[in-house]
């Protein structure tokens, strides 16, 4: 036997399923992302990305398949070959090692940058006042925003909240960050400071699934590159290479509608 055992992909999907009602929206997706890597999601409305994004953070159960990330089945226990549901207490253990970045960046209003900051580290893993501040603080000063901790939410651009949005998943120090099309609402200058601190956080060996359509970050950034269209992965590979010489018909077109 090895000593080195092939570690397990962060995140595996085998055949995932996901229907609403009757409604089927992700078709039998296999993907792997392997650790420290970066895979960028593309596809047309509706393809199923962000169902996908949030069957891997618990918001959704998938109905079949499997999805595992860092080596466990997500949201189930597998006993004798038969799939369990998971007691809420530990699918809240899994989630809490999965940072997660929306369009939309759900800071609490009332609360000041530094306490949006503080709030889960404090509350979900028990760090004292000062732990979680000191914290806190590092990261706030890594997204670029290390004089805006007093500052309230709407007090800051769309870009700086999407920043701190991102110091806020940090801050829970996740093996895994998914980001759903973070850059989206933003008005275009103020995209390229978010995409820094992304590409920053793909620098540093964070693993990172991102639904995205900004080509250039997936070019520079992305080691791995998946189109999704229908519920279903028609096409995926090295980035650069799916860029220039796509090999399905979906894919070419919808490629040459967002170049
Ligand atoms: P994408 O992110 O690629 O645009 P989504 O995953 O948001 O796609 O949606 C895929 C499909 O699933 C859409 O048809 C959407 O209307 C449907 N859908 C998503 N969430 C729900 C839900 N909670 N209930 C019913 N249908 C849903
Ligand atoms: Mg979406």
């Amino acid at each position: 036997m090895s000593v080195d055992a092939p570690r397990s992909p962060m995140v595996q999907a085998e055949n995932v399923c996901k229907s609403f009602g009757a409604l089927q929206v992700l078709k039998g997706i296999s993907l792997q992302v392997q650790h420290g890597s970066v895979a960028c999601l593309i596809g047309p409305s509706g393809s199923g990305k962000s169902t996908f994004l949030r069957c891997v953070n618990h918001l959704e159960k998938v109905n079949a398949g499997r999805l595992r990330v860092d080596g466990e089945l997500i949201g189930y226990r597998e006993r004798g070959g038969k799939l369990y549901e998971m007691s809420p207490r530990d699918a809240a253990k899994q989630r809490r090692d999965i940072g997660m970045v929306f369009q939309h960046f759900n800071l609490f209003p009332h609360r000041t940058v530094i306490a949006n900051v503080i709030e889960a580290p404090m509350l979900v893993k028990g760090q004292s006042r000062d732990e979680a501040v000191a914290r806190a603080e590092d990261l706030l000063s890594k997204v670029g925003l290390a004089s805006k901790a007093d500052a309230y939410p709407a007090q800051l651009s769309g870009g700086q909240q999407q920043r701190v949005a991102i110091a806020r998943a940090l801050a829970m120090e996740p093996k895994l960050m998914l980001f759903d099309e973070p850059t989206s609402a933003l008005d275009p200058e103020l995209v390229g400071d978010v995409l820094a601190v992304m590409r920053d956080l793909a620098q540093a060996g964070m693993t990172m699934l991102v639904v995205t359509h900004e080509m250039g970050f997936a070019r520079e950034v992305a080691d791995q590159l998946v189109f999704m269209a229908d519920g279903k992965v028609v096409e995926r590979g090295n980035p650069r290479e799916m860029l220039e010489r796509p090999q399905h018909e979906r894919t070419q077109a919808f490629l040459s509608k967002l170049l």
